[in-house]
């Protein structure tokens, strides 16, 4: 076994040097669509099976749409309303269903492993008057859905003669409190991998979840909407594994959105750099921060099809060549602030620096940005009028700011002939126009009455 460094950013500015061995072994990551009902677990169980002779680490999610249902969940519980106890009882409900398919009735382990999370996620919405801060009490119930998931998967595996170690992810990935996007503490992280998980990992088939941490104060956290492709990656990254595939529901990552284009391509292989541009655009097969950690090793990540397991589907490694095709990524749900300055003075460095410290401590993520004299306008996510908080606390700092909501972001990636302004945007309401690169992005209005969301 070879020792091998990587050097990673700490705390965004500094960077140290990681020592960590390199365990052959592959990470699979399995997200909710892959286990949306039984029939789900047996084809996962049947891939694991399939590469037996390997060592693998299994990083799952939640089941189908949990992670939307405990947000319900959550919201009932933090406005006090009574749904809450039905909103649980769904969920409970919906486990109880797929396990009854997957275990003979007589099952005890699964049975009682399931009841003690239950228990557990009740106590969690019976104490949740005490937890006053939002985001504490989103991931303290959020974590269920994976720890039932990866709990059901472990006992279905064991059933199936695979022998598996199911762990607890909290205990391996440490993180910042910075509860619903918390950052990965490396040091501690790559200590506790290195030292407990990886001697694990070299003798057993490991199951895990994707998702979720600890924070260095012992409080749960998470890693962000859609993390758990992130998790593998940095199991992956401190194990020296030699390859992470992210089985899907679609063949690989493909050039456009093949529910909204016919034409739509796979793209066999991507560079690290391709793959990050994409994902950060809204490329929603690979979520955004999931290649840093695998770029930094040279660890290749496969995209692949769950359904189709013969297909290649996506190699994104450093040997891939720069992609030559034209990309359409969509990505819905966007709102445009446009901030001012009152006395009509310049929009200048000070006040952007304000401007940013203020989207960062309410962790707002910034997807295009523009500016002029007096006006700075940016595109954010929209999430739970996270924007009404951030309007309040410019005006207190002296600045304007308008939004305009029911957006959706186009960007066209590597634009080249095969991309047709026409067929692309139509004749779209065009409200943000920017070019960048060999990229174009089109913030345009979506119909009034298309947008549920907001
Ligand atoms: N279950 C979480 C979510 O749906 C994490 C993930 O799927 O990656 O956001
Ligand atoms: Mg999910």
């Amino acid at each position: 076994m070879r020792t091998i460094g990587i050097y990673f950013a700490k705390q965004r500015k500094k960077f140290q040097l990681i020592d960590s061995k390199k365990i052959p072994m592959k990470i699979f990551k399995f997200g909710g669509a892959s286990i949306k009902d039984a029939e789900g677990f047996k084809n996962v169980s049947t891939i694991i099976k399939a590469h037996e002779s390997e060592s693998l680490l299994i990083v799952i999610s939640a089941i189908g749409k949990t992670t939307n249902a405990l947000e319900s969940v959550i919201k009932h519980c933090y406005a006090k309303n009574n749904q809450v106890h039905h909103a649980f009882q769904t969920i409970v409900d919906d486990h109880n269903k797929i396990a009854k398919i997957l275990f003979e009735s007589g099952h005890l382990a699964i049975k009682n492993a399931l009841e003690t999370l239950y228990v557990e996620l009740e106590n969690c919405i019976q104490s949740s008057h005490l937890q006053k801060d939002y985001d504490a009490l989103y991931d303290q119930i959020i974590v269920y859905g994976e720890l039932m998931a990866s709990t059901i998967m472990s006992h279905y595996l064991t059933t199936q003669s695979i022998k598996n170690q199911w762990i607890d992810a909290r205990d391996y990935i440490i993180t910042d409190q910075r509860y619903r996007d918390a950052r990965i503490q490396w040091v501690e992280t790559a200590e506790l991998i290195n030292t407990t998980l990886g001697p694990i990992a070299e003798k057993d088939l490991v199951i895990t979840q994707g998702f979720i941490g600890r924070s260095v104060g012992g409080e749960t956290t998470t890693l962000g909407r859609e993390g758990s492709d992130y998790s593998a990656a940095i199991f992956g990254s401190l194990l020296g594994a030699d390859s992470i595939s992210i089985w899907k529901d679609v063949v690989g990552v493909m050039n456009a959105d093949p529910n909204k284009f016919s034409n739509a391509e796979l793209i066999k292989e991507l560079s690290y750099n391709d793959a990050i541009e994409l994902a950060y655009y809204g490329a929603s097969v690979i979520h955004p921060k999931t290649i840093q950690p695998l770029k930094a090793k040279g660890i290749p990540l496969y995209v692949r099809s769950f359904i189709d397991v013969n297909e290649p589907g996506t190699k994104v490694s450093a040997q891939s060549k720069p992609i030559t095709i034209s990309c359409k990524i969509h990505k819905d749900n966007q709102i445009l602030l446009e901030i001012r300055t009152r006395d009509f003075t310049f929009i200048a460095e000070d006040h952007l620096k304000q401007i940013f410290q203020l989207l960062s401590e309410n962790n707002m993520r910034c997807n295009l940005m523009q500016n002029s004299a007096i006006c700075f306008r940016c595109v954010l996510d929209s999430k739970e009028n996270q924007h009404l908080a951030l309007i309040q606390q410019l005006e207190f700092l002296g600045l304007d700011a308008t939004c305009q909501s029911n957006l959706e972001l186009i960007s066209i990636y590597n634009t080249n002939s095969s991309f047709n302004k026409e067929e692309d945007i139509g004749n779209k309401d065009i409200v943000l126009q920017q070019n960048m690169g060999k990229s174009i992005h089109y913030l345009v209005r979506k119909p009034i009455n298309t947008d549920l969301k907001n």
